[in-house]
């Protein structure tokens, strides 16, 4: 099949804070540069570059979603090259609180744990940040396209030379429909691949250049999240967290509620995908916390805006990949810039998209985009202020694997030995590898709970909250690589997971007892990634859906 080219310098795929840092600060980079030559220093200026920054979500920030509490040390070094500009925080954060929940009860801890004070921080909407920085990029030659899903690198030989963006208009089973247009090849000097957690690209180039190489896997958790409107005066500013209920034995996680601007209460919770319960339901999770009677007097009267759910990597340090190969870099949370004992990572997606776009301009400069100049990122991150704050917690979210007070004991120790512990790294398994069979929690009997409709939600309701639409007509983006699987040894061993741990209720067993099938509801998909990530047999590869298909959130 004919398919355009288009040809740009660098090309940065998936629109959220590490890429959109990473085309930002390049630009910078080359604009002083410029200017300096013009100025009489020696050398040649670089002119006529074309920087891309594309996104497979309908607009820049429909996908993106985030607790969020940013650290401002990312943009403070980013806006040094942009003076006048401010991000749109929402507020600045007055009070924050660790509590332990009980069924009934929530106990304030006397003292806030160090990792999570934010006095000094901001509470932000994901989505607005990006929208605004993808404005400035534009405003300084950056192009950026939504609707461009890259669906598979370029290469010659083992050498990225670009990506393949997504066919538009096949129907369901790959027959072009009369609007079909081929999706065009965007050939670039580097790719920089900024797609968020599970990345499909980087999981592609993980595997074909072995850049995940011996390292220990990522591991992950997944955050769902609703914003409600209070029907009472809120004061913008306060970030709690907690512990405890709802989540049950051996679950990996805990709540957040944050108050924002316009009287709204962002209220979630983050569940770990390395759960052994095959029936952990982070939907559900969220739901039984909005019963619990501290977090229902705030939302009391108040409604329902949005919901989300995206996964979150935890893995730290030692689960990052090779962050460079020929012609590629990956970013943000692709590359599992995040700490999971802060519970932040945009400040670090920042400072990951600063370092790589010095090293580009590096490569820029000698004209030479091989791994030996792009090895410089690798560098500069282990010389970066980003690096020490990881390297002091390599082993927290490992520990947590074993249970919460193993978590809480090994995190102790983690304290006092700067990270180390008492085993460095700390033994760690892939999230699905720590499923156990069903059998083994058949005594299992956690609260469930009626949805209510007002306080409480099924998924489809929730989906509809999430303004998530895919066209119908299209192959399903889930690819399934044995159904057999699904429907014998999967119902006999697990019960299913993937009705349950899915946030959207893509995954449905349908048909008599006995002789149920998979349906898959694709259009409902919220491009969490859990799915790719949490099935025990690693047969459900989630690749992106025609353009513009998936959330639509507004304010996450
Ligand atoms: Fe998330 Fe997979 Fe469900 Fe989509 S199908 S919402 S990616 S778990």
């Amino acid at each position: 099949m004919e398919r355009e080219q288009l040809e740009v310098d660098v090309l940065f795929v998936g629109a959220g804070p590490a890429s959109l840092a990473a085309a930002l600060h390049l630009s910078r980079l080359v604009r002083d540069h410029n200017q300096s030559v013009e100025r009489g220093s020696s050398g040649r200026k670089l002119q006529d570059l074309t920087l891309l920054v594309i996104e497979k979500g309908k607009d820049i920030g429909a996908h993106a979603l985030s607790g969020a509490v940013v650290d401002p040390r990312g943009f403070r070094e980013l806006l040094q090259g942009f003076p006048g500009e401010e991000p749109p925080y929402d507020a600045a954060v007055h009070d924050d609180a660790l509590y332990w929940m009980t069924r009934n009860e929530a106990i304030r801890s006397p003292l806030t744990p160090l990792p999570l004070r934010n006095h000094g921080y901001f509470v932000a909407s994901l989505g607005k940040l990006v929208r605004w920085m993808a404005q400035l990029c534009e405003k300084n030659g950056i192009e950026v396209y939504p609707e461009f899903p890259a669906v598979e690198l370029l290469y010659e030989e083992k050498v990225v030379k670009g990506v393949r963006i997504g066919d538009k208009g096949r129907d369901k089973n790959a027959a072009p429909k009369s609007n079909f247009e081929p999706g065009i090849d965007v050939l670039s000097r580097v790719t920089v691949l900024g797609e968020g957690p599970r990345g499909t690209l980087a999981k592609q180039a993980s595997r074909k250049l072995n850049l995940e190489g011996g390292r220990p896997p990522q591991i992950y958790s997944i955050g769902v999240k609703e914003i409600w409107q209070s029907s009472k005066p809120v004061r913008p500013g306060i970030v709690y967290h907690t512990l405890g209920y709802p989540l049950a034995k051996g679950e990996f996680g805990g709540a957040f509620i944050y108050t924002m601007q316009e009287n709204l209460i962002d209220v979630g919770c983050v569940v770990g995908l390395d759960s052994p319960n095959p029936r952990t339901d982070c939907h559900l999770l969220l739901q039984k916390l909005k019963t619990h009677p501290f977090v229902r007097s705030m939302l009391e009267g108040g409604k329902l805006l949005s919901y989300g759910a995206k996964a979150v990597p935890e893995g730290g340090y030692y689960a990052m990949p090779q962050l460079y190969s020929d012609g590629l870099l990956i970013v943000g949370d692709s590359a599992g810039f995040l700490n999971a004992q802060r519970l932040k990572g945009i400040h670090l997606a920042i400072k990951s998209g600063m370092l790589a776009a010095e090293t580009i301009f590096d490569a820029l400069l000698k004209n030479d985009f091989s791994a030996q100049t792009l090895q410089g990122y690798s560098q500069r991150f282990e010389k970066s202020w980003a690096r020490e704050e990881l390297w002091k917690v390599r082993n927290f979210r490992q520990a947590f694997q074993r249970g919460f007070w193993s978590g809480m004991f090994h995190g102790a120790v983690q304290l006092v030995t700067h990270g180390r512990g008492l085993k460095d790294p700390f033994p760690i398994a892939a999230g699905h590898a720590c499923m156990e069979p069903l059998q083994k929690w058949s005594a299992d009997h956690s609260e469930t709970i009626n949805f209510d409709g007002q306080y409480t939600f099924d998924k489809l309701t929730d989906v509809y909250y999430s303004n998530t639409a895919h066209e119908e007509d299209q192959p399903c983006h889930l690819k399934i690589l044995d159904f057999d699987i699904c429907h014998h040894r999967c119902t006999f061993e697990y019960g299913n997971p993937c009705q349950y741990f899915c946030p959207a209720n893509v995954y449905e067993m349908v048909g008599e007892e006995g002789k149920k099938r998979l349906q898959l509801n694709f259009t409902n998909c919220v491009h969490c990634k859990t799915c790719d990530i949490m099935d025990p047999y690693q047969i459900i590869i989630w690749t992106p859906p025609e353009g513009g298909g998936g959330p639509d959130y507004k304010n996450m």
